[in-house]
């Protein structure tokens, strides 16, 4: 698949400040990639250098292979749609639907043509006529989307699309957004601070904290091998389990002890070369721990805390040591009565993370 946007060295400061900190990645044509990460970490700041509202202070940005830095904002063939709408509310639906197509110069039989395409496709047919003030939120963003779209642009930007929606709403417009994905193959930049919609819309997933991309890989990889504990507790709800302990040695098997409490390790290589004695975090996912009967080979022990029945599925609380877990089990497994349970591990999705800076460990070292 062929590139479509390249950020290299992408870096912006405002004063001391560095919003963007050296950022890179590739997103492949016809990928939606997500740019999430909390309020302040250099979402929108990336996103306004893509479209040229904002100078980067250095590095670049190759769409298609060429560099955009030196062309203006208005003749990037980009399309940016903003969470408050974007649309011309003097305007009818049709008015802002030809806009970019009239900025262009494109005949008006063309723009005829394309706009009621594209007014079908956003299911705004019976709407043309209409101003934006007599329009829902959901239909308002569609046309926000749809004026964009008709213009063809080589990337399609959407910042914080759904977060003016209600919650019904959201979920209608999330299952648009897919619909035109697949049916336009449009390369979409999607800035969100909410994990849901990023792992529920993204191929590739760029988690951001401070200005310093965390992570960039599928949404796969970023939810189930997260490189760091801050990218493990930004995605999932409920968020991965983090127990911190010392690594110790017993009868040739290597663990995890907290206050005394102890946490078997399954044989991993990414132990190779890590020391008894070192300080070290365990990450589990909630629903990648199965409660299995006291005693089981590989299981620890943990006493029983809460159980939230959820419909087929139930959050179970356990302190282990110190440390509340939270587990997410069908309700069949739940355990009767209280005391202790035993938890055992998807020996494959188990993490360990450097504690002091909380950086995975891979093979034998921090990366
Ligand atoms: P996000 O979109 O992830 O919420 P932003 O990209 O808006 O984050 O902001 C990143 C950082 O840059 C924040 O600390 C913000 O205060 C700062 N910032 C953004 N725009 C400006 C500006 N024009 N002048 C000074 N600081 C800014």
């Amino acid at each position: 698949m062929a590139i479509k946007l390249e950020l290299v060295n992408l870096r912006k400061e405002y004063g001391a400040l560095v919003a963007v900190n050296d950022m890179s990645l590739k997103v492949e044509e016809g990928e939606t990639m997500a740019l999430l990460g909390p309020s302040g970490c250099g979402k929108s700041t990336t996103l306004n250098m893509i479209v040229g509202l904002e100078t980067p202070t250095s590095g670049d940005i190759l769409i298609d292979g060429q560099s955009v830095s030196k062309i203006p904002v208005g003749r990037r063939n980009v399309g940016l749609v903003f969470q408050d709408y974007a649309v011309f509310t003097h305007m009818t639906v049709r008015g802002n639907m030809e806009y970019g197509l009239k900025v262009r110069k494109v005949g008006q039989r063309e723009i005829n043509q394309q706009v009621e395409k594209m007014a079908s496709f956003v299911g705004l047919a019976d709407k043309l006529h209409r101003k934006p003030a007599e329009l829902s939120a959901s239909e308002m963003q569609r046309v926000a989307i749809g004026r964009t779209l008709v213009t063809s642009p080589q990337i399609l930007l959407l910042d914080e699309p759904l977060s003016n929606l209600e919650s019904e709403m959201r979920h209608q417009m999330r299952r648009e957004l897919h619909r035109i994905q697949l049916e336009t193959k449009q390369t979409i930049i999607y800035v969100t601070h909410d994990q849901i919609e990023a792992l529920s819309l993204a191929h590739r997933i760029a988690v951001m904290n401070l200005g310093v991309l965390q992570q960039y890989d599928t949404s796969y990889n970023v939810y189930h091998y997260p490189r760091s504990t801050f990218v493990g507790s930004f995605l999932g709800n409920p968020p991965m389990n983090f127990i911190k302990g010392t690594l110790k040695s017993a009868g040739g098997q290597r663990l995890i002890e907290q206050d005394g409490a102890r946490i078997p390790l399954p044989s991993m290589k990414e132990l190779a070369g890590v020391s008894d004695g070192a300080a070290v975090t365990v990450g589990i996912r909630a629903e990648t721990a199965d409660i299995v009967p006291l005693g089981s080979p590989g299981s620890f022990e943990a006493e029983l805390f809460a159980i939230e029945p959820q419909g087929p599925e139930a959050v179970v609380t356990a302190k282990f040591a110190n440390t509340l877990l939270k587990v997410v089990v069908p309700t069949s497994a739940v355990p009767k009565g209280s005391g202790s349970i035993a938890l055992l591990p998807h020996a494959n999705l188990l993490a360990l993370f450097d504690t002091q800076s909380g950086v995975r460990l891979m093979n034998g070292a921090a990366s």
